[in-house]
């Protein structure tokens, strides 16, 4: 196991293209650490980089100590695991799984032996002479993960291993891959566009936007602290809703209704000199409908028009519009693209609130709802920067 180091890592492809700015990172010994971002933002590359399939343009990558820049993939001592899973359709789950150490002369008594602990570990010692097509999609996951673990290598990297299962399937392997990491400790890099995925399953999420890391941080931070419009948007489903807002006479004034500033807000934007039009962050659970609170501590309330209404059992989802510009720039596309399209033709921004399943809201009527405005985010709607958190 060893510390992987990327230390002003840039890919600038033949044709000019810059994939990946200057990354800048260390992902500890035994780290579970999560590349994130929409497709295109360089995820892959970045990882193709560690593992030795593309070249680096500059910067330096030590694994282990070591300077690898100049090493071939083999002789970096990483496994990889892919979305194709790569396996042999040929051989058998026993071979595929002990290819690699076959190729490396590994001594044939300790392959069996490493191949069979891989197969235990990993529920597969009844399909170990079956071939792959035999195996449902889950089963050859698990496969593409056995030939990894059997080589004891110093990191694991992956690149969006999960995506080629069903959502259920999905969701069961994600804690098997997260338990399987805890046990074996082996350091891992893991690619994907899903950020349900990036927030359960790492120590440390990479948010990258563009070749470009946005955020760097546990899964909780980058939800509690976003540092700008783009992780705000991006971590979260359904998305955080964004509000244009003046700020004056110690209040934020939306188009929703005028949000009180606390103190400690007060300071912080004082400290971040905020300009007078900023943007307001609100998470749709920090809505509730005041009708469900009896004693509703601070915040304020709001009336508006319920457009749909979503319930998913657990909870209710209030879609309403309110007036604005449709989309915030510099917010992903994704916090849009992830809510319904409520047929709000008439322009103006769609929000989504998150309210206990006891509502007696209806779709069409008016509905009160209570902002816990303690909890809003604040973004400048320039540069995108959170102004609302101590440390920017
Ligand atoms: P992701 O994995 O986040 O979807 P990639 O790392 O595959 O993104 O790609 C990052 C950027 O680099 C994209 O804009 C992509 O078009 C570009 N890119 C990827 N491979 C090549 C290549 N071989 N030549 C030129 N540009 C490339």
């Amino acid at each position: 196991m060893a510390e992987i180091v990327l230390d002003g890592i840039t890919k600038r492809y033949p044709d000019g293209a810059v994939a990946v700015h200057g990354i800048d990172l260390t992902v500890a010994d035994g780290e579970f650490v999560i590349l994130v971002g929409p497709s295109g933002c360089g995820k892959s590359t970045t990882l193709n980089m560690i593992a030795g399939l593309e070249d680096i343009t500059e910067g330096t990558l030590r694994i282990g100590g070591q300077v690898v820049n100049d090493r071939a993939p083999k002789d970096r001592d990483i496994a990889m695991v892919f979305q194709s899973y790569a396996l042999y359709p040929h051989m058998s789950v026993r071979e595929n799984m002990g290819f690699a150490l076959r190729l490396a002369k590994t001594d044939k008594a300790v392959i069996t032996a490493k191949v069979e602990e891989a197969a235990r570990i990993l529920d597969l010692t009844e399909h170990l002479d079956r071939r792959p097509a035999h195996l449902s999609g889950g089963q050859r996951q698990r496969v593409a993960m056995g030939r990894a673990i059997v080589r004891d290598p110093e990191a694991f990297l992956m690149d969006e291993p999960l995506s080629n299962l069903d959502a259920k399937l999905r969701v069961q392997m994600r804690t098997q891959i997260s338990r399987l990491q805890r046990r074996l400790g082996t350091t891992t890099v893991y690619v994907t566009h899903d950020q349900v995925e990036a927030m359960t399953l790492g120590d440390r999420v990479v948010v990258l936007r563009g070749g470009v890391v946005q955020q760097i941080g546990a899964p909780q931070q980058l939800y509690d602290e976003p540092v700008n419009l783009f992780v705000a948007g991006f971590i979260g489903s359904p998305g955080m809703n964004f509000l244009d807002a003046t700020l004056e006479q110690g209040m934020l004034r939306t188009a929703l209704a005028d949000l009180p500033v606390g103190d400690r807000l007060r300071q912080r934007l004082a400290a971040a000199d905020a300009p007078r039009e900023v943007v307001v962050g609100l998470r749709p659970e920090h809505f509730e409908d005041a009708a469900l609170l009896e004693h509703p501590q601070g915040g304020r309330t709001a009336t508006v028009g319920v457009e749909v209404l979503e319930s998913v059992g657990s909870d209710v989802f209030v879609h309403f519009t309110v007036a604005g510009r449709r989309t915030v720039p510099g917010a992903p596309e994704e916090s849009a693209a992830q809510r319904r399209d409520t047929g709000a033709a008439t322009g103006g921004r769609e929000v989504v609130a998150r309210i206990g399943t006891d509502t007696r809201a209806a779709e069409g009527g008016p509905l009160e709802l209570w902002i816990d405005t303690d909890r809003l985010h604040v973004f400048d709607p320039v540069t995108g920067a959170a102004l609302s958190h101590a440390d920017t």
